[in-house]
């Protein structure tokens, strides 16, 4: 045994001195990414089940100016790591928030669009999370009721208190709560009905199984009606094909997101999309 961990190391080392040189490559280049202006936020449209676009996700991508594209998958965990995560994702809330006032000013009748902001669960910790919030939307202006967080189940399980006093203080700004991935953190649904929630996101895994798996049909029946009588709405993501769509709709699933509607875009083809009505 002691043999083979030898051996088994002497293979190792190598990739692993490769991998952390990567690392720490992606850990500078991220760095200063924020300030070159190469992270991008493209915009996801949800619609009702007529096609009427009642919001949008923000979700960042990195132009790196070598390795081309890369996606949230491989830097937000980076942006963790190193600690830059909550700088990142207050800019993603700012100019959110700038964009929602923009809608409502210029983008009337479109009917009121929201935007919905990933929430990584250092930057919420934050002490001064709710203060930073409650600053973009002043400065913006922008109507705190169209602008909603979504979190994760993982960060409001631990110190439920800590995370329920803050979410009341969000609360009071008026801005609103969605759970994202639902389904796929940990399964105490006691929380679900203390904190001031308004939305579930059924997480796209469930949906892209209820075509094939009679059991992901039961949860997922289960999720809606549950969400229905706890008075949340229920928004179903990677939404691909009519099937889910219908299957979905028919359940009374209020919103759809997913590349069968539409594909993450710009602001500019955001605002185009916009003024161009629904997708009908
Ligand atoms: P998420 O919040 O669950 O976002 C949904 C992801 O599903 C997005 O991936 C979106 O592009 C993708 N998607 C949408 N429709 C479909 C579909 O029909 N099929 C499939 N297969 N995928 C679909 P993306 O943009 O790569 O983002 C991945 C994750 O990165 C997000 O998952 C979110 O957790 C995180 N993320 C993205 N932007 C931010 C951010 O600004 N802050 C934080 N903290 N996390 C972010
Ligand atoms: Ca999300
Ligand atoms: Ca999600
Ligand atoms: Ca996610």
């Amino acid at each position: 045994a002691k043999e083979a961990g030898r051996n088994t190391l002497r293979f190792f080392l190598p990739s692993m001195r490769k991998f952390s040189e990567d690392q720490l490559h992606i850990q500078n280049d991220l760095r200063q990414a924020l300030e070159r202006g190469e992270l991008q936020i493209l915009w996801q449209p949800k619609h009702d089940f007529s096609g009427n676009t009642l919001g949008a996700e923000a979700l960042l991508r990195w132009k790196h100016p070598t390795r081309g594209l890369i996606m949230p998958s491989e830097f937000i965990p980076v942006a963790e790591d190193i600690g830059i995560i909550t700088s990142l994702g207050n800019q993603v809330l700012e100019v959110s928030c700038k964009l929602l006032r923009k809608l409502a000013d210029e983008y009337t009748e479109a009917g009121p669009i929201h935007l919905s902001v990933n929430i990584s669960p250092q930057q919420f910790q934050q002490a001064d999370f709710s203060m930073q919030v409650a600053h973009y939307l002043k400065e913006s202006g922008a109507n705190p009721s169209r602008l909603t967080l979504e979190l994760t189940e993982n960060m409001l399980v631990t110190n439920l208190d800590e995370v329920m006093a803050k979410m009341v203080d969000l609360k009071r700004l008026g801005v609103r709560f969605s759970i994202d991935d639902f389904g796929t953190g940990y399964s105490s649904l006691a929380y679900l009905k203390r904190l001031p929630l308004d939305e579930i996101k059924i997480d796209r895994s469930f949906v892209n199984d209820i075509i094939k798996d009679p059991e992901t049909v039961s949860i997922v029946e289960a999720i809606i009606t549950m969400a229905s009588k706890l008075g949340l709405s229920v928004v179903a993501e990677g939404v691909e094909n009519s099937r889910e769509f219908d299957f979905l709709r028919k359940r009374g699933c209020h919103c759809f997101q997913g590349y069968m509607l539409c594909q993450p875009m710009t602001d500019d083809q955001f605002l185009e999309f916009i003024s161009e009505g629904n997708i009908n």
